[in-house]
């Protein structure tokens, strides 16, 4: 007979967040069964920020390095009025950083992300990937999780971990709070191959056009192999599901007057690909019993302050260590990693909607805009922003 501490943890989801949760649980020595809906383990399209914050949860679970193998390493952030063209603000990613921050900002991949936690997951004895298992229900009965998959079959686990995403399975029957917000903004994503970007318009850092109620951010991918291109506007749109074919038509109707840097670029683009932003208001708990959730299904935000994957990797640290310490009972680790997780990541949920109206910002506020960003030091852009990339 098989005892529930020989039972391994359940993960339901296969995407970042799921992979670094599956990982950091193996390498606390827990044995974990990953459950992705679709028929493989892969991630599409398009460029990930990563803050110094990632690095630091990174280097708690050995996989800094691995991460920045295939990343860029961008010498500043820009920011750029889409309108006049005009240097509203640059923020230097340099020594000067790292000094602030101890650890570097890296843009990279989503693919090379996820390939980064798959090989650690495919690396580990303790891991287990499964394909083509879309959970469709769970049962917590005290001592054990079983979980049962559309189209049948069932798993028994000491613990699950909703590792779904936005539209969270798990979330549904843990927290029961409806669908998420739909932000009324979306995002067309495209990357080129850096031989497709015109000479004097490939940049090495990372840079945003801001424009009234659009924004448009560029940067290299790949040590510098690609171009990631991401122009976000507000549309009443809605598709459920992200990763759907855009129409370009509506893109262009967004853009029409800005600076010729940024219709060129726009210009290169034959395919884009469309999310549809969404998010929800903080939580405070988002465990019951021996269920809890990791990532999007959790603290879903918007993408402003590029965090949504550094988030999930944060949490699966705190939640292998939360359960090392507390391995004994799993409901009272559970508290504990959200107890220590939802200021901070509520924080982030609520700063990323603040940081899009800025971004979007039209007539006087925009001039406010430059006239509190313009005249910032180094040294006071990175005092701004110590609450996220100080933290972990
Ligand atoms: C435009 C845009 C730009 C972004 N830029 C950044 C950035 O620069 N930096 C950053 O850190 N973050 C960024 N993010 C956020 C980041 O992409 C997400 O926060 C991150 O992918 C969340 O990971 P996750 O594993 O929680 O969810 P997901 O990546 O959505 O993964 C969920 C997984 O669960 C699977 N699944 C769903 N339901 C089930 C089920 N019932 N059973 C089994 N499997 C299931 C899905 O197929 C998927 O593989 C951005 C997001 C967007 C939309």
């Amino acid at each position: 007979m098989t005892t529930t501490d020989e039972l391994p943890f359940l993960i339901a989801g296969g995407g970042i967040g799921g992979l670094v949760a599956a990982y950091a649980l193996a390498r606390a020595g827990f044995p974990v069964r990953v459950f992705e809906q679709a028929d493989d383990f892969r991630e599409l399209g398009a460029g990930i920020q990563l803050g110094p914050n990632i690095f630091r949860a990174l280097d708690r679970i050995g996989l800094k390095e691995a991460m920045l193998a295939d990343a860029h390493r961008p010498g500043a952030q820009e920011m750029r009025d889409a309108l006049t063209g005009e240097l509203v603000t640059r923020i230097p990613l340099d020594e000067r950083f790292f000094e602030a921050f101890g650890q570097p900002y890296a843009v990279t991949h989503r693919a090379d992300m996820h390939a980064v936690y798959l090989r650690a997951c495919q690396s580990s004895s303790l891991v287990s990937l499964e394909i083509n298992r879309r959970l469709e229900d769970f049962e917590d009965d005290g001592q054990t999780v079983t979980v049962t998959f559309a189209g049948g079959g069932t798993a028994r686990g000491r613990a699950l971990v909703g590792c779904d995403g936005v539209w969270s399975r798990v979330r549904e029957k843990v927290v029961g709070d409806g669908k998420p917000r739909v932000s009324g903004h979306i995002a067309y994503r495209a990357v080129l191959k850096r031989a497709e970007v015109p000479a004097d318009l490939w940049r090495p850092d990372v840079v945003l056009w801001a424009g009234p109620r659009t924004h448009f951010v560029h940067y290299p991918l790949r040590r510098g192999e690609l171009y990631n291109l991401v122009a976000v506007f507000h549309s009443d749109r809605y598709v459920e599901g992200w990763n759907e074919e855009a129409n370009p038509d509506e893109l262009w109707a967004h853009f029409t007057d800005q600076r010729p840097e940024v219709l060129r670029l726009l210009e290169r683009i034959e395919t884009w690909r469309m999310w549809v932003l969404c998010d929800r208001e903080p939580i405070k708990e988002w465990s019951k019993g021996r269920v809890t959730l990791l990532g999007d299904a959790a603290h879903p935000m918007l993408q402003y302050l590029a965090q949504g994957a550094c988030m999930a990797t944060e949490d699966a640290v705190w939640l292998a260590q939360m359960v090392a310490q507390l391995p004994d009972d799993l409901p009272a680790a559970f508290r504990a990693y959200q107890q220590q997780r939802y200021l901070r990541t509520g924080r982030v949920q609520i700063m990323a909607r603040v940081y899009g109206e800025f971004y979007h910002a039209r007539g006087v506020a925009a001039e406010l805009r430059y006239h509190m960003l313009s005249p910032r030091t180094p040294e006071q852009s990175y005092e701004g922003i110590a609450w996220l990339y100080g933290g972990m």
